[in-house]
């Protein structure tokens, strides 16, 4: 009996690591692996299933509950009517949201770089994510998170805590232990980039967007942005 509960135990503690390995990579909630998704039209193994699945993202961080949503309208907008998506939502997207828009005729204008297989692959739409996101890099859990003020750090894994509390309606910052200012989530000093934003846009699959794009929308939004990637 103590043989079996001990391997309960450790058989809970790995299940238990592993969801919480999930979740440094996906936001809010948990994303299905791309392979239990509808298959393609045609037998050809997705870009997804072959190379990973990258997601681009750019978040807005003076967004407020308020104006996320109207922002994001007028994003939406703007690029439905640029040809960079289309108009129509579907199940293009991995995000805990009720769909994406796929890439329009004119998607590869704001990219950079070899457009080959793109933007033919599944999932290749953009998500839009409004109410409170996190917008990760590829950080590992023992990865340094840095107070500005005095240098003191804190393994990721640690701010991923209060990070996950935040996204469930907690405070936005974190008081440094060492030397007791409080800073928020944005402001401590990531060792790739992150972001906790109200409102941001995650293109998955997309090739890398040009600057001309980040600046041209953060100039349409008047708010700072923040830009980065991760793969699966
Ligand atoms: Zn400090």
């Amino acid at each position: 009996m103590d043989r079996s509960y001990s391997l309960t135990v450790t058989l809970c503690t790995a299940l238990a690591t592993a969801g919480q390995g999930r979740l440094l990579f996906s936001h809010q909630t948990s994303v299905p692996p791309p392979v239990t998704r509808p298959a393609p039209d045609t037998a050809k193994p997705s870009y997804g299933e072959v190379m990973g699945v990258r997601s681009r993202w750019i978040a807005d961080l003076d967004a407020h509950p308020g104006d996320a949503p109207e922002i994001a309208r007028s994003v939406l907008r703007w690029l439905v009517g640029a040809g960079v998506i289309v108009s129509e939502r579907t199940d293009c997207v991995l995000g805990d949201v009720p769909g994406g828009y796929a890439p329009g005729p004119s998607c590869k204008t704001i990219v950079t770089g070899d457009p080959s297989g793109f933007p033919d692959v599944w999932p290749n739409g953009l998500e839009i994510d409004v109410g409170r996101s996190a917008f990760y890099g590829a950080v590992d859990e023992d990865d340094r998170v840095t107070c500005p003020r005095c240098g003191a750090w804190l393994p990721f894994e640690i701010v991923l805590t209060e990070v996950e509390e935040w996204l469930e309606g907690g405070p936005d910052s974190l008081v440094c232990a060492r030397c007791g200012t409080r800073t928020g989530l944005n402001g401590w000093r990531w060792p790739v980039p992150c972001a906790f934003a109200e409102l941001g846009l995650r293109f998955w699959n997309w090739p890398e967007l040009t600057d001309a794009f980040v600046s041209d929308l953060g100039g349409r939004i008047g708010h700072r942005l923040v830009t980065g990637s991760f793969a699966t």
